[in-house]
């Protein structure tokens, strides 16, 4: 695998934890993984194990490669101070550094250098997002080893909204032709798209929930790549991400005052009591008996904060109790903490980052809010399914395919959905929501629901292997 971020070496999001989640499932399940990223100045050295020679346009480099097994998976860092030794992975606040291109374009044939110089077969290369978008172009082109017989290819889609596009300029400074300047190329409105690359020369194509794989393909969460998506439909796979049962269970978590599971769930009001005391929502006895309403998440359009602007006059009159842990806009922010002190007994709020307290509210809250535009997976819903925390999310992405909508007529489900992203819309599915938490019996069914639900990543490595072995025969009609 070719990835920019490996958790724990590196991480600004979600793809760093499926590179470190999904290489050990992989070896779990007896195969054999190698990881490549650049040796960021975070990242400790590890052991030597060579040296390679880059060749980039006109521009030749001697890198030190270095490795460290991590739980069963080799992890190995490219060195190549003046790209990787820096403040950040990919820029300074919002301004990218302008050498992106050729940052993990090197990357990416340095990663492919010293794969082919181990003399191990490798079966399949698997690029993840744009910074490993040129991976399965540069495999066949560059690599004489491979010029006959290459690997199968895949490269997965964590995030279309991040495309890796540039100025034409760069193809021959990457050492790339203008032959790639084509529309079924790397071109893109008149410009090179790396994440173009991944999706046009890869075997198959993945994204992180089969919902978002069809959602991608459309004109409204297609992010202008719709018809390049379309046009490989068949080989477009989504395959949910797993998450990580040993930091989220609530039978072990460590974090929780009393751990519970779906047959003992006594634990679940203590962490209640300890989450509104957090949050200072104390003032009446009143406050417990209230459902609590939970939300914990980057404060962004993305993530549905415009719609809950159109709701501060209305989620404080409900029956129920708000809290939110989070930080992101500026604008959000501000209009959060005025609610909170607007309404100091119905809404708690906290600006910051606090993974411990999170998993305390994922314990102790009723109902988990995730009223997202658009969501290529999400994580948050799987944790509350878990922790018996009845989701309430809109039905788009990995929301969609992780959250089943309770029926009125069976009380069967294990959340509430709603379909338009709307204010009204979002007021439905939450009133359905606390008119079935009234009904004890009912609500309980819910939560066990939920609570059995498997998310694990052992069931996803199983999906994404059969993706490698589909790729493989396809590489061998190809060849
Ligand atoms: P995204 O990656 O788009 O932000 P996800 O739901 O996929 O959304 O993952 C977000 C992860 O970050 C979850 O594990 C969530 O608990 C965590 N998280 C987000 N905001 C906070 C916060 N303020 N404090 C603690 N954890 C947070």
């Amino acid at each position: 695998m070719v990835a920019s971020e490996v958790h724990p070496f590196a991480k600004t999001g979600g793809l760093a934890d499926v590179l470190g989640a999904l290489p050990r499932a992989l070896v779990k399940l007896g195969h054999h993984v190698d990881v490549v990223m650049p040796k960021y100045r975070t990242v400790s050295a590890g052991q030597p194990i060579g040296q390679i020679t880059v060749t980039l346009g006109g521009q030749v480099d001697v890198a030190d490669v270095s490795a460290v097994i991590d739980r069963g998976v080799r992890v190995v860092f490219i060195t190549h101070p003046a790209y990787f030794e820096r403040d950040y992975l990919y820029g300074i606040a919002s301004r990218d550094y302008p050498d992106n291109p050729e940052r993990f374009a090197f990357l990416s044939k340095a990663a492919l250098t010293w794969a082919a110089s181990t003399g191990h077969a490798y079966d399949v290369v698997h690029a993840h997002d744009w910074q490993a978008g040129l991976v399965p172009l540069l495999a066949r082109r560059t690599v004489p080893e491979w010029q006959t017989n290459p690997p199968a290819t895949v490269f997965t889609i964590h995030n279309l909204a991040y495309q890796g596009v540039f100025d034409a300029s760069w193809l021959p400074r990457l050492g790339l032709g203008w032959d790639l300047m084509r529309i079924d190329a790397l071109e893109y409105w008149s410009r090179i798209s790396f994440l173009k690359g991944g999706i046009v020369f890869s075997g198959i194509i993945t994204t992180v929930s089969p919902r978002y794989a069809q959602e991608i393909q459309t004109a409204e969460l297609g992010f202008g790549f719709d018809g390049i998506l379309a046009s490989r439909s068949a080989d477009l796979v989504g395959i949910l991400n797993g998450i990580d049962y040993d930091q989220w269970d609530p039978e072990r978590d460590v974090n929780l005052p009393v751990p519970f599971s779906a047959s003992k769930m006594a634990g679940k009001a203590a962490a209640k009591r300890r989450v509104l005391e957090a949050f200072g929502l104390t003032g009446t006895t009143d406050i417990r008996r209230r459902p609590l309403v939970a939300m914990i998440s980057r404060m962004v359009d993305q993530k549905g904060f415009d719609l809950l602007d159109q709701l501060s006059e209305a989620l404080p009159a409900l029956n129920a109790s708000f809290v939110l842990l989070g930080s992101g806009e500026p604008r959000y922010e501000e209009r959060w903490k005025q609610l909170a002190e607007r309404h100091p007994n119905r809404v708690g709020v906290k600006i910051g980052f606090d993974d411990e307290l999170a998993h305390v509210i994922e314990g102790g809250a009723d109902m988990f809010l995730m009223p997202s535009r658009f969501e290529p997976c999400g994580l948050n819903q799987m944790y509350s399914l878990r922790y018996g925390t009845v989701p309430i999310v809109h039905a788009t992405g990995g929301l969609f395919d992780t959250v089943h909508d309770v029926d009125r007529g069976t009380g069967r489900g294990t959340g509430f959905t709603f379909v338009e992203h709307s204010p009204v819309a979002l007021l439905g599915a939450l009133g359905r929501a606390l008119e079935m938490f009234e009904n004890r019996p009912g609500w309980r069914r819910i939560q066990r629901a939920g609570m059995r639900e498997d998310f694990s990543w052992d069931a996803s490595a199983r999906e994404y292997v059969k993706v490698y072995e589909r790729a493989i025969s396809a590489n061998r009609v190809g060849a």
